[in-house]
């Protein structure tokens, strides 16, 4: 009997997406599987017709040569793709687990939160191992009968030259070595299931920009693998009056002429929240730093803190009344004297 069109088997055409055949397959998976009296032959056609269309190496080779796929490599570079798809084997000596996939996340963080420290609780979805197949993708391992578990095939090339033998990819079992009996239907074959996932983080007092926090195995999980990290990276919000370098705070504050030349006392915001009064000395200059010390950021895992440096600049006036203008005057005329 002529094998069957695979997307025949699933009642598909074509144009049929990755989530339209993972969805076909479900279905007819589910309607058909021996374990619920289904016909075994049918199912395993659906099995095998599933496990060539969801791969997309496998789906390119039969597009365009259907069920005449020439044995080859799936890959241009069979020995890459060897060394690449051999991560885990089961029949193996000491195989080497696949990792899982590590995920990113930026959290960003007002100066504000950074200073006190704060508690973030954020969802986002991931992959865990299918519980069903423990992550395998099926039950019932067999090894491969065509590469004898090896992943790979001798295969022989007739030249003039004489014969040229290479290690090319498996075609049946994709160089894993082994397949399964039975698909599983939970997960379509794929090992994993996406879940909504929640976590709840302390971020300390004092972390600084680009540190990164590393929650294991909060990652995805990968078929026949591990379970890869999540990790959290800060960013720190540029803040409207303070900019932070390393532990110290830095905030600019303008002043008249008057207030720089006799001196003052002002107000200037803090970290915390609310206002603390500083002295600014007589012939103060632009650019004249004070350090008010201990009220910058505090240091990470620690209680102390940096200082805040109140840098001032020159007020000037867009515009003058006429009592300003005439003391402005004085001054001029008095300056002048001075000069000569
Ligand atoms: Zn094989
Ligand atoms: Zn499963």
């Amino acid at each position: 009997m002529a094998k069957r069109d695979y997307y025949d088997v699933l009642g598909l055409t074509k144009t049929a997406t990755q989530d339209e055949i993972k969805k076909a397959f479900r279905k007819k998976a589910v309607e058909t599987h021996p374990d619920k009296g289904g016909d075994e032959n049918l199912f395993k056609e659906i099995a095998e017709s599933y496990e060539v269309l969801s791969d997309e190496d496998k789906k390119r080779q039969y597009d365009t040569y259907g069920h005449n796929t020439p044995k080859q490599g799936p890959s241009g570079d069979p020995f890459q793709d060897l060394f690449r798809r051999s991560g885990f084997n089961p029949f193996a000596q000491g195989s080497v687990t696949r990792p899982g996939t590590n995920m990113n996340l930026t959290l960003k963080l007002a100066l504000e939160e950074i200073f006190t420290g704060t508690s973030k609780k954020f969802k986002y979805k991931r992959n865990v191992h299918c519980k069903p197949c423990s992550g395998k993708g099926g039950t019932n391992v067999k090894t491969c009968t065509t590469c004898g578990g090896s992943g790979a095939v001798r295969e022989i090339i007739n030249t003039p030259f004489g014969q040229i033998h290479s290690a090319v990819t498996c075609n049946v079992c994709g160089g894993q070595g082994f397949s399964y009996e039975s698909i599983c239907v939970s997960c379509a074959g794929e090992g994993v299931n996406s879940i909504d996932e929640s976590v709840d983080i302390q971020i300390p007092s004092g972390v600084v920009e680009n540190m990164s926090m590393v929650l294991s195995e909060k990652g995805h999980a990968v078929k026949n693998g591990g379970v890869g990290d999540l990790i959290i990276s800060i960013l720190e919000i540029p803040h409207e009056n303070f900019i932070r370098t390393g532990n110290d705070l830095k905030f600019s504050v303008k002043l008249t002429y008057p207030q720089m030349v006799l001196g003052d006392k002002i107000d200037v915001n803090i970290i915390e929240g609310g206002k603390i009064r500083i002295q600014i000395t007589e012939y103060t200059k632009v650019g004249d730093i004070f350090k008010i010390p201990s009220k910058g950021m505090k240091l990470l895992n620690t209680g102390t803190r940096g200082d805040l440096l109140v840098i001032v600049d020159l007020l000037m006036p867009n515009k003058i009344d006429s009592e300003e203008r005439k003391l402005i005057e004085e001054l001029k005329k008095i300056n002048q004297k001075i000069a000569i």
